[in-house]
């Protein structure tokens, strides 16, 4: 006989493990206690503006933080909806029972109820991660009802009593514990604030100012904007830095709900790949600006502002990656950011050409990095020749066609990977009128790779490379200017003269214009030297 039975839970057992591991960083009790008051204030306005609230709102419906040092006390004001002596055993009692949740479902068909950013019913227990006792005084905005006050020490034990509030609204009192003591200190409740507080939907005051900025313009529709506003808006996130290339701005609310602005920055070298430049948010509630995960790697270099209440808000690495809507969320931004790179392409290509210095990194980058991204950016990721002239995969597959083929079918691509260095070769080449590349940076080093494997019956050689003659036939001979059998005897003079196995020399002056010897390193040998050179291969 099997028997069947439910599980208990104790709440002193658990009340620990909540307090301890809700959340990793203890400072983000005032992200909680401060949205809360911030939803108690957006569901007063929602219900006087449905009509279901009929007195005054008030002119001043700030969220205000204050703190007393000497007597250890932090509180957080609003002026709200409040709760009765009954709502707060309701809401407040019942851990992991959420009034958000719970208005967000009454009022679902009404508009803008789901501005409203609680979620699980645990956020106000963060308090007791920096508090010793914390206290709510609380007057509803319910007609006839009485002003109370609830007080607990972090045990299973509270206290219910008649309160004097003759206002509407909420304290939350925090007696901030020994161990405590730095939020205690206003310099570093400021920073709290404006690292989580900067964008909430309703104003809220430290030392008499208001920190933050309501009505960010990623919450609004883009045609709203002029680019002073995005330009304006970028300055406000990074003080100090460039103007931004140009931005992409999010709005999708199917199948997740998810705003922002991304920005494409000015990088001044491709070494400078700052990181953690993307700040992601829910609800205007500031998370976190680790966006792995959420972000592919590759957009990770972009900066900007990512919005999404269907990011989970209690951010742990594992819950993140394991998330559907992180997912797909993470395919969206993709697609989204591409789509926008071809528009601009195709409207403005002089305009595109000149900002690819600066875009392609990103774009390469993503090519290596992402098939999908790959699949569309084939056809805006550009190759530069030595001459300057842009060309995307495709038109420069034909512009070589005719004379670069080799005796296999396969066209022969010839880059330069240091036009000073290289400045003989790439002469010789275009004398014999191929073009050249210029694929010379870091990221161009495994961009060749990839085009390689992916432009079919394609070969890329680098223009030093003592194979490129072999593999394009030319019928040139006429012009030498030595027979066959003078080239040799040159060979061998200077063979004789350098005497080192190593070097390669080549006599092949197919024009009288170019250099008549060429003595170069076999590219097997040159790359182990630069292997050993940079210490490692790559
Ligand atoms: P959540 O915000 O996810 O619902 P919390 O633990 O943060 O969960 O808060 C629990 C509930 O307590 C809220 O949903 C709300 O009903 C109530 N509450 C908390 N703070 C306030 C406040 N300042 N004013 C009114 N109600 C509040
Ligand atoms: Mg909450």
């Amino acid at each position: 006989m099997a028997e069947k039975g439910t599980i208990s839970i104790h709440t002193e057992n658990i009340f620990p493990i909540i307090k301890k591991f809700l959340y990793s960083d203890h400072e983000i009790f005032l992200r909680e206690l401060v949205s809360n008051a911030v939803d108690a204030t957006q569901k007063l306005k929602r219900l006087s503006a449905i009509g279901e609230y009929k007195g005054e709102v008030g002119e001043d419906l700030k969220v205000k933080v204050s703190v007393d040092k000497e007597a250890r006390k932090i509180v957080i004001s609003d002026r709200g909806i409040g709760m009765t002596a009954e709502e707060i055993k309701k809401y407040i009692n019942q851990i992991a029972f959420s009034g958000a949740t719970e208005f967000v479902e009454k009022y679902k068909d009404k508009p803008d109820a789901n501005q409203i950013i609680g979620q699980f019913g645990l956020g106000f227990y963060s308090a007791f991660m920096v508090a010793e006792t914390v206290e709510i005084d609380t007057k509803s905005f319910k007609e006839g009802t009485e002003a109370a006050r609830w007080i607990c020490d972090g045990s299973t034990e509270f206290e219910i009593t008649a309160s004097e509030k003759t206002e509407r609204g909420t304290d939350i009192i925090l007696n901030v514990a020994a161990d405590s003591d730095e939020f205690l200190e206003p310099s570093r409740l400021r920073t709290i604030l404006t690292k989580y507080c900067k964008f909430l939907p309703v104003e809220v005051e430290f030392e008499g100012e208001v920190i933050n900025n309501p009505n960010p313009i990623w919450t609004k529709q883009p045609s709203e904007l002029t680019d002073e506003d995005y330009t304006k808006f970028y300055s406000e996130l990074y003080p100090f830095s460039e103007p931004p290339l140009f931005w992409i701005h999010l709005n999708v609310d199917y199948p997740f709900n998810l705003t922002g602005i991304l920005y494409f920055p000015k990088i001044k070298n491709e070494f400078e790949f700052t990181k953690n430049k993307i700040q992601l948010y829910s609800k205007q509630v500031f998370i976190t600006d680790e966006v792995k995960d959420v972000v592919p790697e590759f957009l990770m270099l972009l900066h900007g502002v990512i919005d999404s209440p269907d990011i989970p808000l209690n951010v742990s690495r594992s819950f993140l990656q394991a998330d559907s809507n992180v997912k797909k969320i993470n395919t969206y931004i993709t697609k989204k950011v591409a789509d926008k790179l071809n528009e601009i392409f195709k409207k403005d290509r002089a305009g595109y050409e000149a900002k690819w210095n600066d875009i392609n990194v990103f774009v390469k980058y993503g090519m290596l990095s992402d098939e999908k991204f790959y699949d569309k950016a084939k056809d805006f990721g550009l190759l530069q020749n030595i001459d300057g002239k842009f060309f995307t995969m495709e038109e420069y597959k034909t512009f070589v066609q005719a004379n670069q083929t080799a005796k296999d079918g396969n066209q022969v691509w010839i880059y330069a990977t240091d036009e000073e260095k290289q400045h003989a070769f790439i002469e010789a080449a275009q004398n014999r009128s191929y073009d050249v590349l210029k694929l010379d940076s870091v990221i161009d080093s495994h961009f060749i790779g990839l085009l390689e494997q992916k432009v079919e019956k394609t070969t890329l050689k680098r223009v030093d490379s003592e194979t490129i003659d072999k593999l394009i036939e030319k019928d040139e001979t006429k012009d030498m200017v030595l027979s066959e059998d003078e080239k040799t005897k040159l060979k061998e003079i200077f063979e004789k003269a350098i005497d080192n196995k190593n070097m390669m020399v080549s006599i092949e002056p197919l024009s009288p214009e170019d250099q008549p010897v060429i003595i170069t390193m076999p590219e097997f040998m040159r790359r182990m030297k630069d292997m050993a050179k940079t210490g490692g291969g790559g």
